[in-house]
């Protein structure tokens, strides 16, 4: 697999404070990378080194295949756009300015492109409206915007959802859907909410403590969070016959307990467990949601 960004043992220290301790993360191209972790887990402080505005204080990153050490980083950089924290916008200038002033920055030659980017953001229609009269979604889209202005192929958005309405938090959704479907750009997006991240992520990373707990696709996250049904039985053979028979999907946890998924019918499979001299002692529903797994994983506490 080919990865846009790699990271190894990344770690940040402030004076005594670990806020990164040995991060590796994979970035695979063409990802939507759901970074998620509760407030303070160390989030922006592993963008802000990625994005180089701050020096690791241990470890190695790798973006599309340059070493953080190596004189070339900068062009590696330059195919990567970021918003970090709050987008970087000039609040007298429209949306069109902003990002007029944001080709000017990086040396364009001309302003080709423009109404591209305004159109795929949506806010070709905002006239001569100031961004500073912007709603915060549309400040967040033009911060995309401004962000995408080097026609970048990694984007770093560092919580874009945060504070936005629910018809915010889809138009989001739906621009980074379309910036990775059309344009092939790959994603990393942080953010402490996992349920709306689920939505469109295909690949996740949890951090929490400036560690990461875990990275998995996004049809890992979905078997770890599936509903199933978890019967205890007194044979466990008995069963695996009777839901075969049934082509359930299921899978055995020990000799007592099996998890059986896609709401089973379980009068039937109570009759069927009769006949082959096997009794059910329980059954009880599972929802492993997204959330609890979350919560699960980092241990509980605040701002989960
Ligand atoms: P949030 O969503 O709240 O921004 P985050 O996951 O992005 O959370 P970071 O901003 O990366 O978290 O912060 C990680 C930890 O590092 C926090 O405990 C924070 O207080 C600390 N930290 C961040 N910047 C500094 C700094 N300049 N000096 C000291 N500590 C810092």
């Amino acid at each position: 697999m080919e990865y846009v960004l790699k990271t190894q043992n990344l770690q940040k220290k402030y004076r005594h404070f670990c806020a990164l301790s040995g991060v590796d993360m994979n970035v695979p191209k063409g990802a939507v990378y759901g970074f998620v972790g509760k407030n303070g887990a160390g989030k922006t402080t592993l963008i802000r080194l990625i994005c180089g505005l701050q020096d690791p204080t241990d470890g190695v990153y790798k973006l599309y295949g340059t070493m953080n050490k190596d004189k070339r980083i900068q062009e590696a950089r330059r195919r990567m756009g970021a918003v970090v924290e709050v987008p970087s916008l000039y609040p007298d200038l429209t949306a069109r300015g902003n990002l007029e002033q944001q080709y000017r920055m990086l040396g364009l030659p001309n302003f080709d492109g423009i109404d591209e980017i305004l159109k795929i953001i949506g806010l070709e229609n905002t006239g001569k409206k100031r961004a500073r009269n912007f709603s915060l979604g549309m400040k967040q889209r033009l911060g995309i915007g401004v962000a995408l202005c080097g026609n970048p192929d990694f984007l770093v958005l560092d919580e874009p959802i945060n504070g936005l309405d629910p018809q915010g938090i889809i138009e989001i959704r739906e621009l980074i859907l379309k910036l990775n479907r059309e344009k092939q750009i790959t994603v990393l997006i942080s953010s402490h909410i996992l349920d709306e991240l689920s939505k469109f992520a295909t690949h996740y990373g949890f951090i929490d403590k400036g560690k990461i707990l875990c990275e998995m696709s996004a049809e890992e996250l979905e078997a770890k969070c599936r509903k199933c049904v978890r019967l205890k039985v007194t044979d466990m053979k008995a069963l695996a016959k009777v839901l075969d028979e049934r082509e359930l999907d299921y899978k055995i946890i020990d000799e007592e307990y099996c998890d059986v998924y896609s709401d089973p019918n379980l009068t039937d499979i109570t009759l069927a467990l009769i006949n082959e001299h096997c009794e059910l002692l329980s059954a009880d529903k599972r929802d492993e949601s997204l959330e609890s797994f979350f919560i699960g994983l980092t241990g509980g506490g605040q701002n989960a």
